[in-house]
């Protein structure tokens, strides 16, 4: 690999997956392990969350929900408005950020442990698994014909994987559609076109996302793989097959004299989602969730021999792990020939070994560069956030008509919507200012208007004596309540 100057980002070669064997179709086997429970761990609670959620309330407000009608964005007791779309920004640049991160630390994990393509693609392999019985089982079952209690399992599991992708459907709908109103509205077969279409559109997309077409999403759709040669360097760590321990590799015992750790059993193959083998190198097909290294340490701990064949390590440990068993192996054919030996890059090696896997990877300017952001958008979307807009004022002058002049008087006509995001502000009253605060205005309208009305949209005449008046000045309407306060410039148009 070329080496990068110091302006360059040092990134690492990943190679495109090998194509699947046969019609590339392949079953899951499922394993257990840490890096098992860690994904549940991660999952269960952001399931719980997603289909949680949309039944929560806060002081009678959905907790979430973007109300496309109401012009409303409801989050865990805020009331956004469209004028508050930039907090949002904020909110998924700061997504952002945290994702590049994790992908310069640690790889993929977002991929492997909390995208959604990833944990529903788990849910249909669970059911896949509970109904159809195990990976081995099912593969076996492929070259038969279809009858009997095999047909009958088949069709449980396509139910199953229907009411799944509906009710991830539904609830995905009720963050749009109030989810009361949504379940009565399909109960009693009243739901808009709008809805349904909506609905099946989601369940037939989650069905062949998680259901069909899984690993192919994550292969040749998702675009985050693609970009994420670019995203890892030699501090990376990603899932990782470590040669120097593994190689040569052979599944017979004393076949060969040198053989490595790796007894090419293919489990770690066989329970990959995406059917990759990881001792080809790092692919970006391997979405870093971990499942070949909780097969290959279970095979590891059967041999009696030490976990780790396949880890989390970086492409720097790896590359002192093959120098430090060069050495140890050239330690080793001396110490053979009865000669004591110990080389300084022996020691120098293992130092460095030592130090690597105590040293976090992470410790590098670009990952600390993507917490800073990831921590400055943050707090810019709490400082959003406590200066969120609480009243939409809009305000157009009359059309068709610039001024009329009214004895002594101007007087200009005004329409003004007001659109209130706080449940406080109920009651506004109405002042109104010229830009020359010694100049008298008078306000034709209500002075005090009520926000709980269903029509918000108010008409304002407002008159200035003749004499003081120029053919455009400023003025400013003020609304206010208790500590409340919130104007609005517009034009006051006279006689030349
Ligand atoms: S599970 Fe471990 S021992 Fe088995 S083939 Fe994979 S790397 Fe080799
Ligand atoms: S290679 Fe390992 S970590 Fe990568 S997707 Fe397959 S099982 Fe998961």
């Amino acid at each position: 690999m070329q080496q990068p100057n110091n302006m360059e980002i040092p990134t690492v070669s990943i190679q495109e997956a090998a194509p699947l064997p046969g019609n590339g179709k392949f079953h899951v086997r499922l394993v257990e392990g840490f890096y098992q429970n860690l994904r549940r761990a991660t999952s269960w609670p952001m399931l719980a969350m997603f289909f949680g959620f949309v039944w929560l309330k806060i002081d009678g407000q959905p907790a979430v929900m973007f109300d496309f009608e109401a012009h409303r964005i409801f989050l865990f007791g805020l009331e956004l408005s469209w004028y508050d779309l930039p907090i949002l920004a904020g909110i998924m640049i700061s997504g952002a950020s945290l994702l590049f991160f994790m992908a310069v630390g640690w790889g993929r994990v977002w991929c492997g442990f909390a995208c959604p393509q990833s944990i529903w693609t788990w849910l249909f392999i669970r059911i896949e698994d509970f109904v159809e019985g195990r990976a081995a089982k099912r593969s076996k079952a492929e070259d038969k014909k279809l009858q009997g209690f095999t047909l009958l399992r088949r069709i449980l599991k396509h139910i199953l994987w229907v009411v799944l992708s509906l009710a991830t459907a539904i609830t995905f709908s009720g963050y749009f559609i109030p989810i009361e109103q949504l379940i009565n509205d399909l109960l009693s077969f009243d739901a808009s076109l709008f809805s349904l279409s909506w609905i099946i559109v989601m369940a037939l997309l989650t069905y062949a996302n998680a259901g069909l077409v899984r690993e192919k999403v994550c292969l040749h759709m998702c675009p985050y793989s693609r970009f994420q040669g670019v995203m890892f360097d030699n501090k990376t760590r990603t899932v990782s097959y470590d040669k120097s321990r593994g190689e040569p590799r052979s599944h017979k015992r004393g076949a060969l004299d040198n053989a490595g750790d790796c007894i090419d059993c293919h489990i770690c193959v066989q329970v990959c989602p995406t059917g990759i083998d990881i001792r080809d190198g790092l692919q970006a097909a391997c979405i870093d969730c971990g499942a070949c290294i909780d097969a290959c340490d279970n095979v590891m701990l059967k041999l009696g021999k030490e976990t780790g064949l396949i880890e989390f390590y970086s492409e720097e440990q790896l590359n002192v792990s093959i120098s430090t068993s060069m050495n140890t192996a050239t330690e080793a054919k001396y110490n053979l020939c009865s000669v004591p030996f110990t080389s300084e890059a022996t020691k120098s090696s293992a130092n460095d070994l030592s130090e690597k896997n105590s040293t976090p990877s992470f410790m590098s300017f670009r990952l600390f560069s993507y917490l800073a952001i990831f921590i400055i958008t943050l707090a810019s979307v709490f400082y959003g956030l406590q200066n969120k807009t609480e009243l939409i004022i809009e305000i157009a002058k009359e059309r068709g008509s610039l001024y009329q002049v009214e004895g002594s008087e101007v007087c200009n006509n005004y329409q003004i919507e007001l659109e209130a995001f706080s449940k406080n502000l109920t009651r506004l009253n109405v002042h109104i200012t010229h830009e020359t605060p010694s100049i008298p205005l008078r306000l034709i309208g209500p002075k005090e208007v009520n926000l709980t009305e269903q029509n918000n949209t108010y008409i304002y005449r407002v008159c200035a004596p003749k004499k003081y008046v120029s053919s455009r000045s400023e003025i400013e309407f003020s609304f206010t309540q208790q500590q409340f306060y919130a104007s609005k410039k517009s034009t006051f148009l006279g006689p030349k």
